[in-house]
């Protein structure tokens, strides 16, 4: 038992824990016939309220809380992040929302994989307290009126090819922060832009929290994972590995020391052509302002994004020189 769960049930005892959503719903208990203790341990938590009724006492006991904002169906790269998380904190909350805002009309919000029930098994695996899945209602109400935007990181790549999906990560995440009130949320290096929107809008709004980006997860053959790449068919599967190639292409040119952005550019465009994927765009920038780079110096963030049959995938590697050339 984590001492969140010693605590909670502390409190529950004590009548303390009233309205809070007791451990278990049948996602949990009947998960693979989870018996374990830690899958006891994992509340599923749907409202604000809720949630900040069971982690306020934890805060006033001065216990710490970290955050790892997912939008479900977990691979190894979710894991990861909970993992990191539960190792730093005393409490962790991973929120679970497939938020309808960063998404565009013409996306896959509704087709995006969503199985509940698996990924509470998960998290109960990985020793998460609080699994924190509100309906769309309770995160977007009647009459929601905000957005959060932030500008320069924001707008290239993909702030460009997905015009308002940032607005929506920016909103979803700075309400997430403001819901759990964390001291570290957990954010993956697979979405480098993102996780430069994130730290930028929380030093911009003054946020008390820290933002940690965790290395990218790979399949053995170096794809990313990705819940969308349940989206690809075997052909489609093995097509995929081009936007890992290109990357991988792009290093080997920078390590054989060429400095010219467009010739490493050249080199991973190459090796993407020849699994035959188009990249929708493959760009050297600069990893703290994403502007586009001529020379590469000490380091270069090399980003790209593909349609890989029905998926739409992203991928990058931060290349360092450490100065040689
Ligand atoms: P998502 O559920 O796709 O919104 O992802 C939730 C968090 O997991 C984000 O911070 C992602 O950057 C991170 N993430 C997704 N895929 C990976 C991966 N392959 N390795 C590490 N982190 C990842």
């Amino acid at each position: 038992m984590t001492a969140f769960a010693r605590s909670v049930a502390a409190a529950a005892g004590a009548s303390r824990a009233a309205g809070v959503a007791r451990a278990t719903e049948a996602a949990v208990a009947g998960a693979n016939g989870a018996t374990g203790a830690a899958a006891r341990d994992l509340r599923i938590v749907r409202t604000v309220a809720e949630l900040r009724a069971l982690l306020a006492p934890e805060r006033r006991a001065g216990r710490s809380i970290g955050l790892v904002p997912t939008m479900g169906a977990f691979h190894a790269g979710h894991r990861s992040l909970m993992a990191r998380a539960r190792a730093e904190h005393d409490v962790v909350v991973v929120s679970l929302f497939v938020n309808p805002a960063q998404f565009a009309p013409n996306e896959d919000l509704s087709a995006y994989p969503r199985d509940e029930a698996r990924d509470a098994e998960i998290a109960a695996a990985e020793d998460i307290d609080v699994l924190f899945a509100p309906p769309v209602e309770e995160v977007y109400p009647d009459g929601f009126a905000t957005t959060v935007s932030v500008g320069g990181v924001g707008e290239p790549l993909e702030g460009a090819h997905r015009p308002g999906h940032f607005d929506g990560v920016a909103t979803v995440v700075t309400k997430l922060l403001n819901m759990v009130g964390p001291d570290t949320a957990y954010f993956g290096q697979k979405d480098a832009q993102q996780a430069l929107v994130i730290r930028k809008l929380a030093r911009d709004l003054d946020l008390p929290v820290q933002i940690e980006v965790c290395p990218t997860v790979r399949e053995p053959d170096g794809l990313a994972l990705s819940s969308r790449n349940a989206y690809l068919d075997d052909d489609q599967r093995a097509r995929a590995v081009a936007l890992s190639r290109a990357l991988r292409a792009a290093e080997v040119a920078v390590a054989a020391g060429e400095r010219d952005a467009a010739a490493v550019e050249a080199a991973a465009r190459a090796a993407m052509a020849s699994h035959d994927v188009e990249p929708e765009y493959l760009a050297l920038v600069d990893p703290e302002t994403l502007a586009p780079v001529d020379r590469i110096g000490r380091e270069v963030l090399v980003a790209l994004a593909a349609r890989v049959g029905p998926a739409r995938l992203i991928d990058n590697t931060l290349i360092q020189t450490n100065g040689r050339t």
